[in-house]
């Protein structure tokens, strides 16, 4: 019903001759799930050139409008312009080493969608949050803005990402993820459909491995991944194939 989708957040890290490794190693591999790996803003170019046609590439960011006076930024219509379809958006090192709002977020999923991209959005409570019991609030306040600027749902995949997870070591539980995962389709349900909510990916991100990715995967409703530190592996093609 849900095809396993896995995404590759490479972050600012990788030069033309590691990346040009690592695709290689994804061209020639047998995947089993949607793959789309997200690059650095400079290499996006590159990258889509070398990547095969049948595997994704994204960009780690964007603007919310198409061109003008905003240094340091790049447009939706730049990122289709060298081929690429899809921009991550959101993610917690936007909203927390960079400040991003979650209004800002929001006009920024508006705009990417209307400009013909794909959108994984990422959420997740920090570890303060957990602690106080306020990590659905959280999660469910976050995904509302997102939701409040989709119109076409088969171009967004949700990414839980728990803060405290990220870049730790710390890996969500299979049921901890389970849990909000679960949460998080019945919000959907609830507030957008539930089509909707049977069809959207909820994948989740936080430290996952090659030793990790099963377990979490065959949890109902988790649908796939978000992968930073090991999505520039060869472990990769592991995570990539955990459903199989
Ligand atoms: P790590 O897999 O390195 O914890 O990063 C997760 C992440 O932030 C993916 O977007």
């Amino acid at each position: 019903l849900r095809k396993f989708f896995v995404g590759g957040n490479w972050k600012m890290n990788g030069d033309k001759k590691s990346l040009g490794e690592l695709i290689q190693t994804l061209n020639t591999a047998k995947l089993d799930a949607n793959v789309v790996c997200g690059s650095p803003a400079i290499y996006l170019d590159f990258v889509r050139s070398k990547m095969d046609a049948k595997l994704g590439v994204a960009a780690q960011n964007c603007y919310k409008v198409a061109k003008g006076a905003f240094t340091g930024e790049i447009s939706p219509a730049m990122i289709k312009d060298v081929g690429v379809n899809w921009v991550i958006l959101g993610h917690s090192e936007r909203r927390h080493v960079f400040g991003e709002s979650d209004e800002l977020i929001g006009q920024k999923t508006a705009h990417a969608l209307e400009n013909g991209l794909c959108v994984i959005a990422c959420i997740g409570e920090k570890l303060d949050e957990r602690e106080a019991g306020i990590t659905e609030k959280v999660v469910f306040a976050q995904t509302k803005v997102i939701a409040d600027n989709v119109k076409d749902w088969s171009k967004v995949v949700l990414a839980y990402e728990p803060v405290w997870a990220i870049g730790t070591g710390k890996t969500a539980s299979p049921a901890q993820a389970q849990e909000v995962h679960d949460k998080l389709r019945a919000w959907v349900k609830t507030n957008v459909s539930e089509a909707v909510a049977n069809s959207v990916r909820i994948i989740y991100g936080g430290s996952v491995t090659g030793s990790t990715c099963k377990e979490l995967a065959s949890q109902k409703d988790v649908d796939g991944f978000l992968v930073g530190g090991a999505s520039l592996k060869a472990e990769f093609v592991e995570i990539i194939n955990a459903n199989v």
